[in-house]
This record gives C-alpha cells, sequence and structure tokens, in this order.
C-alpha cells in the first residue's frame, strides 16, 4: 500500500537498544520502589532520564532525529508484559489492581510480575533462543481485551516534545497471542490465538493514538514467526498473520494510522515471509544473522521496505561490514520499494558500550561491537549504501582487519587444545548401564526414599557481596577472602545439617556467577567489568566472552568442595556448570562450530570432575539450565543441535566411577519437548522447574518411560513468596502418583542465590517436613 504519503523508512535503523541503563539505573530504582526505600515517581524520573539519555547517545552516534529511527522501546520489566498492560489482559486474580480504565499502575504492574500471598505471578518462560526471560500472557474465552495502558503513546510523545520523532515498538498481535497460555478455565482446544479477532481492535486504537500523537512509523514484533516450537499449528499462525495485518493495514488509512514495520527477528520467516509480503503493512524487517538472505522475488516485496537485519543483535564481534554490504547489494535486485539497514534482533541482549571496559585487552576490544558500536556499523552501512562503497572505504578496511588479527591471535587456536579434542575415541562419550550405576551408587550413598537437596546455591547475602568487592579491590587478601567463604560455607552446612537435608551444597558463595566464575578460572575467556544484560525483570547477567580455544590451567572446585565434605558425615554435591550453559551464557567465538568449542569446554570440565572423584565427592552435579535456550527455532535445525550439545555434556561427565553419581539441573519445565535429548545426557539424576506448573511435567516423563531420577521443583524461587508446607505436600504427593518413588528427588526449582535467608530458611524447613511426612505414607 505504499503511495506518496509513506513515510520513507529511515535508511539505517536499530530494533530496539539496552534499557536497563550503563550502570543498571533502572534495575536499582526498581528494586529500591519494590523493597520500599522510594516511590514510584522517582523510579518514573529515574525512567525518564534513562530513556532521554538513551536517545541523546542514538542521536550522538548518528542516528536521525528526524526520521523514525530510535526505537522506543522502554520497559519497566518486561516488554511482554507491557503489551497485556496496553490489551489489558490482567489476569483475574489480579483484577483488583486495575483501575476503571483498566490500567495498572506502576505497583500493580510489579505486583502481576512478581505475584503476592497465593496470587502466582505471571509464569516466566526463555525469549526464544536467548537468556531473556518474559511473563507468558494468560489468555482464556473469558479475557476481556481493552485499550487500557497508553504508555507507549505516552513515551512517544515525552520523546518528540524533546524534538526526537521516534518509532515506537509494541510486540504484535500474532505473537502476543502464540505466546500466551490458555487460562486454567479454557475449555478443551482453546488456544488463545482463538481470540485474534478480539484484540485487534486494541491495537487498531492503540494504532490511531499513535498517530494522532504525530507517530510516522510504529514497529510491531511478530518473532512467533521465525519459530517452529509455538504451540499454534502452522497453517494457523500464517492465517492469523493475513487477517492481523489485513485488519491493521486497511481498518484505518494514513495518515489515521503510522506506516506499519513488522520486525520478524531470531530466525527465518521461511513460509512467513510470503504471507507477511503479501499484506498491506509498509516495511518488513528479516534477521540476516540466523536467517537465510532471500535470493528470489517475493511477491508484495516491491511495495514495501525491507529492512535487513545484517548486524547481529545477540552477539558482541565486529561486522565484517565489507561482507555485510555485499549483502545489502544483493538484496537490492530482490525488487523491494526500498532496502534499509537494521539489526537482527534487538539490541537489549549485548552491554552498551566497549568503551566501558577499560581493563580488557585492547585487542581483544577492536575485535568486538557492543550496542554503541553496532549502532555505529548501521549507519556505517546505511551511508555506504546509499553514497556507495567508496564512501566508507576506510571503514570497510578498518572492519576486515580487525576480522583478519583476529584469526590469527596468538590464543585463538591452540594446537594442544585441538589435538586431544581430536584424539578423542566414542568411549569418551559413553558411561556404563544405568542400572549397574544405580545399585553402586545406592551402595554408596545410602539415602532415603525422596531424597531432599537443592540446586547448589544459598543466598548472596550483602556481606558476601561485600567480601566479594573488597577483595577485587585489593581491600582483602587472598587468604581473608577464602577464611570468609569457608565461614560462610561453615553456616550453610550447619543450616543444611540442622534442616535435615539428605544431600548438601556447599552454597557456591565464591561463585559471582555461575558462568563468569569458570570464566575466570578458564583460559579463552574474558570477563567484562560492565556489560551487563537483562536476563528478566530487573536481573541483569553479564556474560563473558570466549574468545580463543579453551583449557584449564589448575583446579576450580575442587578445594571448596573438599573444604564442605570434611565438615559434615553427609554427601556433599559437587557443583560444576555444564559445557553448554558455559557456552549459552557467555559470547561464544563465531569463526567456528559450537560444538567444536563445546568439546573444549567439556574437556576442561571432565578433568574437573576427575580431580573433585579424587578429593572423595560422591555426587557431581553439572548444571545445563540451557540446554534447551540453544535450541534451534526450526526443526530442521534442532537435531544437529542436540546431538553435539548433548555429546558435550556426555564428553564432560562420562568419565567417572559406576558409584559417582552425575546430577544434572534444567531450571526449565518443557521437558516434554527435548526428552530424547534429556535421555541422552544420561545423567542420573535431572533437576528440573516443576512448581508453577504443579508438577504436570511428570506425567510426560513418566509416559516417555524415562529411567532416571528426577528433581521436580517444589519451591518456585523467582518469588519472594514462602511455600505453605500444605501446597509443598500436595505437589508431592502428585508427584508420587505421578512417577516411580525411587525415581525421586526433592529440591527447590533452582538455586536460592537470588532469594534471601527470610525466605529461604522456613521454605526449605517446610520442604524438609512435607517430605517426611510424605515418605511416611509410603
Ligand atoms: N547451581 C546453580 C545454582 O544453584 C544453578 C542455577 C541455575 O540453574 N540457573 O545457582
Ligand atoms: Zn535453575
Amino acid at each position: 500500500m505504499t503511495t506518496s504519503t509513506t513515510p520513507v523508512f529511515p535508511a539505517g535503523s536499530v530494533l530496539g537498544y539496552p534499557r536497563i541503563g550503563p550502570r543498571r539505573e533502572l534495575k536499582k530504582a526498581i528494586e529500591a520502589f519494590w523493597a520500599g526505600r522510594s516511590s514510584a515517581d522517582e523510579v518514573e524520573a529515574v525512567a525518564a532520564d534513562l530513556r532521554r539519555r538513551t536517545r541523546n547517545r542514538l542521536v550522538e552516534l548518528g542516528l536521525p532525529k528526524d526520521s523514525p529511527a530510535i526505537p522506543s522501546a522502554f520497559s519497566f520489566y518486561d516488554h511482554v508484559l507491557d503489551a497485556t498492560a496496553v490489551v489489558g489482559a490482567v489476569p483475574a486474580r489480579f483484577a483488583d489492581l486495575v483501575d476503571a480504565q483498566g490500567r495498572l499502575d506502576l505497583a500493580g504492574y510489579s505486583t502481576v510480575a512478581r505475584g503476592r500471598g497465593d496470587d502466582l505471578p505471571l509464569e516466566m518462560t526463555k525469549w526464544f533462543d536467548t537468556n531473556y526471560h518474559y511473563l507468558v500472557p494468560e489468555i482464556g474465552p473469558e479475557t476481556a481485551f481493552r485499550y487500557a495502558s497508553t504508555r507507549p503513546v505516552a513515551e512517544f510523545t515525552e520523546a518528540l516534545s524533546e524534538g526526537v520523532l521516534t518509532r515506537p515498538v509494541i510486540v504484535g498481535p500474532v505473537t502476543y497471542l502464540a505466546l500466551a497460555k490458555a487460562t486454567d478455565g479454557a475449555g478443551e482446544g482453546f488456544l488463545p490465538i482463538d481470540r485474534l479477532a478480539d484484540i485487534l481492535p486494541v491495537y487498531v486504537a492503540l494504532l490511531r493514538d499513535l498517530a494522532a500523537a504525530g507517530a510516522t512509523w510504529v514497529q510491531l514484533e511478530e518473532p512467533a514467526l521465525v519459530s517452529d516450537s509455538i504451540d499454534v499449528p502452522a497453517d494457523r499462525l500464517l492465517a492469523a498473520v493475513t487477517e492481523a495485518y489485513r485488519v491493521l493495514a486497511t481498518e484505518l488509512t494514513a495518515p489515521e494510522r503510522p506506516a506499519i514495520f513488522v520486525a520478524a527477528p531470531y530466525g527465518d520467516l521461511g513460509a512467513a515471509l510470503p504471507v507477511l509480503a503479501a499484506t498491506d503493512v509498509e516495511a518488513i524487517g528479516i534477521d540476516l544473522v540466523r536467517g537465510d538472505v532471500p535470493t528470489a522475488a517475493v511477491p508484495g516485496l516491491e511495495t514495501k521496505t525491507l529492512v535487513a537485519g545484517v548486524i547481529d543483535g545477540h552477539n558482541i564481534w565486529r561486522a565484517d561490514l565489507d561482507a555485510k554490504l555485499a549483502i545489502l547489494e544483493q538484496l537490492e535486485n530482490l525488487g523491494a520499494a526500498a532496502v534499509a539497514v537494521g539489526t537482527s534482533t534487538s539490541l537489549f541482549h549485548v552491554p552498551h558500550d566497549t568503551a566501558d571496559e577499560p581493563q580488557l585487552d585492547p585487542t581483544l576490544v577492536s575485535w568486538l561491537a557492543f550496542a554503541d558500536q553496532k549502532v555505529t556499523e548501521v549507519v556505517t552501512l546505511a551511508e555506504g549504501l546509499t553514497e556507495g562503497r567508496e564512501a566508507i572505504h576506510e571503514q570497510l578496511l578498518a572492519a576486515s582487519d580487525a576480522v583478519r588479527t583476529r584469526a590469527t591471535a596468538p590464543g585463538v587456536v591452540r594446537p594442544e587444545v585441538r589435538d586431544r579434542v581430536a584424539a578423542l575415541d566414542e568411549d569418551a562419550f559413553h558411561r556404563g548401564e544405568f542400572a549397574a550405576r544405580k545399585a553402586a551408587q545406592a551402595a554408596r550413598l545410602n539415602l532415603p526414599p525422596l531424597p531432599t537437596t537443592t540446586i547448589g546455591s544459598f543466598p548472596q547475602t550483602p556481606e558476601i557481596r561485600k567480601a566479594r568487592a573488597a577483595f577485587g579491590k585489593g581491600e582483602l587478601t587472598a587468604e581473608q577472602y577464602e577464611d570468609e567463604m569457608k565461614a560462610e560455607i561453615r553456616r550453610v552446612v550447619e543450616l543444611q545439617e540442622k534442616i535435615g537435608i539428605d544431600v548438601l551444597v556447599h552454597g557456591e558463595p565464591e561463585r559471582n556467577d555461575m558462568v563468569q566464575y569458570f570464566a575466570e578460572n578458564l583460559d579463552g575467556f574474558a570477563v567484562t567489568a560492565n556489560g551487563w544484560v537483562q536476563s528478566y525483570g530487573s536481573r541483569c547477567t553479564r556474560p563473558s566472552i570466549l574468545w580463543g580455544d579453551v583449557s584449564r590451567p589448575a583446579p576450580i572446585t575442587v578445594a571448596w568442595s573438599e573444604y564442605t565434605q570434611s565438615l559434615t558425615q553427609k554427601p556433599v554435591k559437587g557443583m560444576l556448570t555444564g559445557p553448554v550453559t558455559i557456552l549459552a551464557w557467555s559470547f561464544v567465538r563465531d569463526d567456528q562450530p559450537l560444538g567444536a568449542t563445546a568439546n573444549q569446554v567439556a574437556l576442561a570440565l571432565r578433568d574437573e570432575i576427575a580431580d573433585l572423584e579424587d578429593a572423595g565427592i560422591a555426587i557431581v552435579q553439572v548444571d545445563e539450565p540451557a540446554l534447551r535456550e540453544l535450541l534451534p527455532l526450526r526443526e530442521a535445525d534442532q537435531a544437529a543441535y542436540l546431538d553435539w550439545s548433548v555429546r558435550s555434556f556426555r564428553l564432560s561427565t562420562a568419565g567417572v566411577r559406576e558409584d559417582t553419581q552425575i546430577h544434572t539441573h534444567l531450571c526449565y519445565s518443557e521437558f516434554g519437548e527435548i526428552i530424547d535429548a534429556i535421555d541422552g545426557l544420561d545423567a542420573d539424576v535431572t533437576s528440573i522447574e516443576a512448581a508453577r506448573s504443579k508438577m504436570e511435567i511428570l506425567g510426560d516423563i513418566h509416559a516417555a518411560g524415562y529411567p532416571r531420577a528426577v528433581g521436580p521443583g517444589v519451591y518456585d524461587i523467582h518469588s519472594p513468596r514462602v511455600p505453605s508446607e500444605t501446597e509443598i505436600t500436595e505437589l508431592l504427593t502428585a508427584a508420587v502418583k505421578a512417577i516411580d518413588v525411587d525415581q525421586l528427588w526433592v529440591n527447590p526449582d533452582c538455586g536460592l542465590k537470588t532469594r534471601r535467608y527470610e525466605e529461604v530458611t522456613p521454605s526449605l524447613e517446610r520442604i524438609q517436613a512435607a517430605t517426611l511426612a510424605v515418605r511416611a505414607t509410603l
């Protein structure tokens, strides 16, 4: 529908930008608000300031003020929750939190995200193949959609009043419903996408409002279209695209609505590209990092701008601009009305600025591009595309140079590491029969039925953080720091002994983060000082940078585990992070297959496990919470991924004795989806998240005939709520009914590091009490 009135899409643009702040300003502000230390107005002021600084920074980096190159994509907690607020789909249990117009204030919004008393928060789950988590909308036949939150309009207006014409970003209607789960009361066969016709008027109202406020373009995000792992049949999903964008594009005519840019980050649009191209939207954004470069003309594209996501929003390597420009030039032959330069995803998956990392080796820095550098890359490519290659000659040379130096730099390729991987035989990937292992372990460990344990970490108290900071600054010696950590370990062991837990952990006080800790102790990694990336809500992680060949210069965890075991008669579980998770939560080199990198990490861990065994540790847990996270979104790519990822886990664990018990922890609850892969891990015990989904998953595990033990979580650690003993007993009773008792372990959903002792101690006491009660009935 591009007519002479269609506004021009900017030549270069980014899909989104980090929103938590370069110094995690938003995190600090909102956590202070939750803790009652500041008012909603104070949080709003911090947020407004952050948005202003973001806009100014993007202008400074070369994005124009007067064409909507700058996205308006802020969120206090989660952009899917924001969409829930816009469409007024607050679950019934939180109905008292909305005002007469259906709006949530900041406190209400926070409550929906975090829960209160017996009202569970919205379920949280992984956002596509990233380490970001969104809040799952709950939609039923009865959900009354209404245009409730006008925040997108207010934030657009705020920017405009300061002279910046932004492009509001909101989750598109198809993805919103595709990611939603049906409410408990919804009948069999109901799918949230059934409500498409009812939700569209809300989007129409929003578009009208945005246009009235002066918005020329709006960005609707439709990543559901790049995934095969969505609970909507493919044909339904495509039909929904046609219907949604027919309505949104034609219900209002410009200038009653902004031009519509549908962005499809995280992968290949596949069959959805022609469907989207056949609608009357004005621009389509495709991911050209994960997705294929289309080579044939697509009918309908001739009226649209193709926003080419050539700059990787998901990793931190500096782009080979020459190669990217070649892709852009190739796209110009596709017959689109225009080609614009974009990012493959929002930049909120990468840190702000490499200039914020003065401690990093300058050579390494010269290979990197964080969000700000990526904006510059986009601006440069846009110039190259519009002005010609010559205009950016210097930048093309500099980028190619960086790629070249990286390929030959010391540490990037180490023959001794490569030779060891190459020399592995198939035996290195397999343990003996499970039945024999089970008997040997039972004899060695002598545990009661329904053994209790935890996932590893105990609360990271202010004292622990203080000690670590002081150690970092040189105010504590290594010895003093070690003493403090040992004192903490003694406290954690005492607490577990007092409660009566069967398999103890050391509590991980010495770890700043379960991946960074290993990255700091392995060769081939670098860690950042300020490279925070939002993980969920106010939580951030600081992914390490895996840039070279990996090896273990010395034992990492052995002394801590050995010390812990010296304090107790009960078995202590050694605690490691698995190869796949180390990769998933780091920024990983992109110059070799991930599987090759994973095997290098696996061998380092294998050596660590051998040392733990030698130190007398009988149980080792190798956490793989990210196993599913890297699962490719397209089914066709999944088998190859599961093969290398599962093999790397086995390579790390298969060197152990029969009577050494290997545990793994997988966080998420979509066990059924990849049960074959979980089976392939061959871990003796697998703990998973199950509290929020009420053990539903055990049915799948049982039905699949899964033979090894599982520890379904009975305490949702993502919320400050302390579960009641009755509630835990009910979960355990359900678990015992669903699966063989001798397959069951009892544990929280995940590590306890983000919780406080006030919550953790009573929760663990109740878990133990409930377990004893259920044991008594066996
Ligand atoms: N062992 C880790 C912990 O307890 C596991 C955390 C995770 O799965 N994310 O903190
Ligand atoms: Zn977990």
